[in-house]
């Protein structure tokens, strides 16, 4: 068995009166994502650490934001897409585990919705999902509710 490991980073500014897509799922808020796509900052750090894995560039580079095609688009679908590069095909995801460090909203009553989410784009048993979500005691540019960070980190395999 071949193993890869990978891992991705990602930030999105909030804003008022925006969507909050976020590990696949709409989290209700008063503020979301300013972003190109619908801003699923999980999502993002996740196909990161997927391209990464492979060492196959960043989405930002598979996906410009100057790609009309991309604009409002379901981030699971650039999931679903980074699945299907022709380097990742016949690779499983074994496990990830994810980050999120948000202020607001609480997101301890989203998390196994989420997991069950990207469990389903990618495959495998939410069980091979983790997510785990964190405040930072209101330092930084999270703490003052201007974002949202992600930490993801993933092994694939092929037999
Ligand atoms: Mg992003």
């Amino acid at each position: 068995m071949e193993l890869r490991i990978g891992q991705g980073y990602d930030v999105h500014a909030l804003a008022d009166g925006l969507p909050m897509w976020l590990g696949g799922i709409r989290i209700p808020s008063q503020t979301g994502f300013v972003a190109h796509s619908d801003g699923d900052v999980a999502i993002h750090a996740l196909c990161d650490a997927l391209l990464g894995a492979r060492a196959l560039g960043d989405i930002g580079h598979l996906f410009p934001d100057t790609d009309e095609r991309w604009k409002g688009v379901d981030s699971k679908e650039l999931l679903a897409a980074v699945l299907d590069l022709p380097e990742l095909r016949g690779w499983y995801v074994v496990n990830t585990d994810i980050t999120i460090a948000l202020q607001a909203p609480k997101l301890a009553p989203h998390i196994d919705a989420m997991r069950e989410q990207l469990a389903e784009v990618m495959g495998i048993s939410p069980a091979r999902v983790s997510i785990k979500a964190t405040t930072t005691e209101h330092l930084g540019f999270v703490g003052r509710r201007e974002g949202c960070e992600v930490w993801a980190v993933v092994l694939i395999a092929r037999d």
